[in-house]
């Protein structure tokens, strides 16, 4: 018996693996997305005989809960078992009992994307596949571009031609086939479907591709193996498309199943104001009919105006009592800038968004003085150097000349922090 089957989560419907590649043919691209539900049989004896070793394998330590039968032959590059930083100046700063971050920048393309696109490119040999396509704000790009290179597979990307430019160098350093088109990424995601499909390409689609979320939710699986029988009280992670969002809940709901934790942190799915989508059509309530806008923020990888995995998002977040918030671009970008001088880590202005999130949520009471907290940062701040620019003051240039320099010293503070 195979060890998982694909379950569309509008109809319930089940197919096998070779039955249905991507999405539920009656209720389409959108409600018909598939999860991979596990036999629990299987999945229990094999994490009973394994060790799972984070250290050495990274997700891969977790192929007991991996849609694979076994899982040799994984890409050499190091994905995952990032470290989870406790802070002291912010929880004393915020007021909370523990604060924790988990810094996925740390990934080897820099951002949370190395996680489904491991398991993308595996699944993609697995299925005898020779290229692969995505449609990307640009994370995704450069992580499957990366992954691609290493596996030996041809990548094809479409990328909105506004994607950050650290972004796009990434993927002409890693040697994909680059479409820069001039549209918004909802615009784009349209084309990279009705092009790469026709194409007969691997598609490496958020939402579309059920086996990304697999990928996805191991950083919740990391964040319960390194806090065990500590849970933090509530997790805080920032949405567009709603596949990250919903891998928080798949990875701790799974564990549970299989008895390794106990309970299921509040999740936090943290928005741009301008780019909400995911969080007006919670708001109104199941069956969370999108209202789909036009995307306008700063954090370009939370730019999504027609969420993908809208309604998984919504209703996990229904079924487990989470909730969504809404930060201002002007949130985000001062966020990235305390976190850095708090804690030395980089964000970009997604992975800054959690933490804008988290310090609402705290101003609003929803976290109190008792709480633990993780805040997931899920991309670096070298992928972006350009929005956080416009809030930080201009270099100014010294001549090589000791007065000058020792002037230019007495006006600065040496600290200035926030
Ligand atoms: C993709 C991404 C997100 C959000 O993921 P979705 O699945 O689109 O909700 C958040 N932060 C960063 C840095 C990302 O690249
Ligand atoms: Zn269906």
């Amino acid at each position: 018996m195979s060890k998982f089957l694909l379950k569309c989560i509008t109809c319930g419907k089940e197919f096998s693996e070779e039955e249905e590649e991507y999405y539920c043919p009656v209720c389409g691209e959108r409600r018909g997305t598939l999860e991979v539900v596990y036999d629990f049989d299987q999945v229990r004896e094999k994490y009973e005989s394994s060790s799972v070793d984070l250290n050495n394998r990274g997700i891969w330590a977790f192929d007991f809960l991996l849609p694979f039968e076994n899982c040799t032959d994984t890409p050499r590059l190091f994905v995952g078992n990032t470290p989870l930083y406790r802070n002291h100046f912010l929880e004393e700063k915020y007021k909370v009992s523990e604060l924790l971050l988990k810094d996925d920048g740390r990934n080897p393309t820099a951002s949370f994307k190395d996680r489904a696109s491991g398991v993308a490119v595996l699944k993609a040999k697995e299925k005898s596949f020779d290229t692969v396509f995505c449609a990307s704000t640009g994370n995704a790009a450069s992580s499957l571009s990366g992954f691609a290179a290493v596996s030996g597979l041809k990548s094809v990307i479409f990328v909105p031609a506004t994607a950050p430019a650290a972004k796009i160098t990434q993927l002409q350093v890693y040697g994909s086939k680059i479409l820069a088109i001039n549209a918004s990424y909802d615009r784009v995601f349209d084309l990279s479907m009705e092009i790469g499909m026709s194409k007969g390409w691997y598609c490496r689609n958020s939402a579309i591709n059920p086996y990304l979320l697999e990928g996805k939710k191991t950083c919740a699986m990391e964040i319960a193996f390194k806090t065990k029988d500590r849970l933090p009280d509530f997790v805080f992670v920032s949405a567009g498309d709603g596949t990250v969002l919903s891998s928080f809940y798949k990875g701790f709901e799974d564990l549970m199943k299989l008895g390794v934790i106990s309970k299921i942190p509040t999740i936090v799915g943290v928005q741009a104001e301008g780019s909400n989508a995911i969080m007006r059509a919670y708001e109104r309530g199941y069956p969370f009919e999108p209202v789909d806008i036009e995307a306008r923020t700063v954090a370009d990888s939370i730019s999504v105006g027609k969420p993908r995995d809208v309604f998984k998002a919504c209703r996990y977040t229904q079924k487990h009592n989470g909730l969504f918030l809404s930060v201002s671009d002007g949130e985000i970008l001062g966020s990235i800038i305390e976190l850095a001088r708090e804690t030395g880590v980089f964000a970009e202005p997604a992975g800054a968004t959690a933490f804008a999130g988290f310090k609402k949520a705290r101003r609003l009471s929803i976290v109190n003085e008792r709480n633990s907290v993780v805040i997931v940062v899920t991309g670096n701040g070298l992928k972006d150097l350009k929005s956080v620019s416009y809030v930080l003051p201009k270099v100014e240039t010294l001549s090589p000349v000791k007065d000058a320099i020792e002037e230019a010293l007495n006006e600065d503070q040496l600290h200035t922090k926030q």
